[in-house]
């Protein structure tokens, strides 16, 4: 899968790449990221890429003519001419406007860029991109969160991030991008095949169980019980109950769109009758 960034700021970056799981995604061939100085689209002395808003107001607006041909430049068309010539091939590049006034990104989203060959993101700044580069050029707007960053280069980072990670190879352990908050549900997780018995649950959108490493006593507080007996199915059946209250406790919002079997209706209410 690769990435195209548009920015003012390329050098944000840098770090970025040289850590962790994308620093070996990237060595590995398995993502590709390139970053686009958007200055490098200008054409007059001081290398403008903003102006003033039409109607007034506070700030500065990036400009359409820098965006259109640093778009133009990585092969991107606007979005009537690329899905006609498109329509017949495997799809054409996702184009990502990151925007406080986008649509949320969530999991579920960065599951479905997962499928993607190429993704173009833009970066903007100030009080943001003139909104013919939107209309023109994007498939997608996209909101990272309910503030206002001061750029969107943090926002693309985010993307990348919790895109990258569910691509084919790029966590160590597979089946951790599955046994996850916001995961799949158990029924979309093929089943082990050596018949060694799961101690996880797939979330089914709830939010992750608590986890515990070694030493199994600190600060005078023990490690659960139930994980340290051995019994996978108690395991399972201890983290299931647990994802249920911390998403009841701190996201229950995601309950609504969970995917819970009537087992874990009867834990919930347990739970809920506990803390009335
Ligand atoms: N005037 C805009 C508004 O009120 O929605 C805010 C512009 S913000 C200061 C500058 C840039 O940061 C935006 O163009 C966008 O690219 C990025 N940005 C800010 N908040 C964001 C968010 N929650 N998600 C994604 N990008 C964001």
């Amino acid at each position: 899968m690769k990435f195209e960034i548009i920015t003012i700021f390329p050098e944000f970056f840098s770090s970025f790449f040289e850590n962790g799981i994308l620093r070996r995604a990237l060595a590995e061939g398995l993502v590709t990221v390139e970053v686009h100085d958007l200055r490098a689209f200008t054409h007059d002395r001081h290398r403008t890429v903003d102006d003033r808003p039409f109607g007034g107001g506070e700030g500065m607006v990036l400009k359409p003519g820098p965006l259109a041909e640093a778009l133009a430049a990585l092969g991107i068309a606007p979005k009537v001419e690329r899905h006609a010539s498109n329509a017949a091939q495997a799809g054409p590049p996702q184009v990502v406007l990151l925007s406080a006034q986008g649509r949320p990104f969530t999991q579920a989203m960065a599951r479905e860029l997962a499928t993607e060959e190429r993704v173009v993101l833009i970066c903007g700044r100030y009080e943001g991109v003139d909104e013919r580069i939107n209309q023109l050029y994007c498939d997608l707007e996209l909101s990272i969160g309910d503030y206002v960053l001061s750029g969107g280069e943090l926002a693309a980072a985010v993307v990348v991030d919790a895109t990258m990670r569910l691509l084919p190879g790029v966590l160590g352990n597979e089946a951790s991008g599955e046994f996850e908050s916001f995961g799949v549900a158990d029924a979309e997780i093929a089943t082990a095949e050596d018949g060694v018995p799961r101690s996880q649950h797939g979330s089914g959108g709830l939010l992750d169980y608590p986890h515990f490493t070694r030493p199994a006593e600190f600060s005078s507080l023990r490690v659960p019980e139930p994980l340290l007996n051995g019994d996978h199915a108690g395991i399972r059946r201890w983290r299931r109950e647990q994802q249920l209250r911390k998403t009841l406790a701190n996201r229950p919002d995601l309950l609504a769109g969970a995917a819970l079997n009537k087992e874990d209706q009867k834990i919930l209410e347990a739970i809920r009758k506990e803390t009335k």
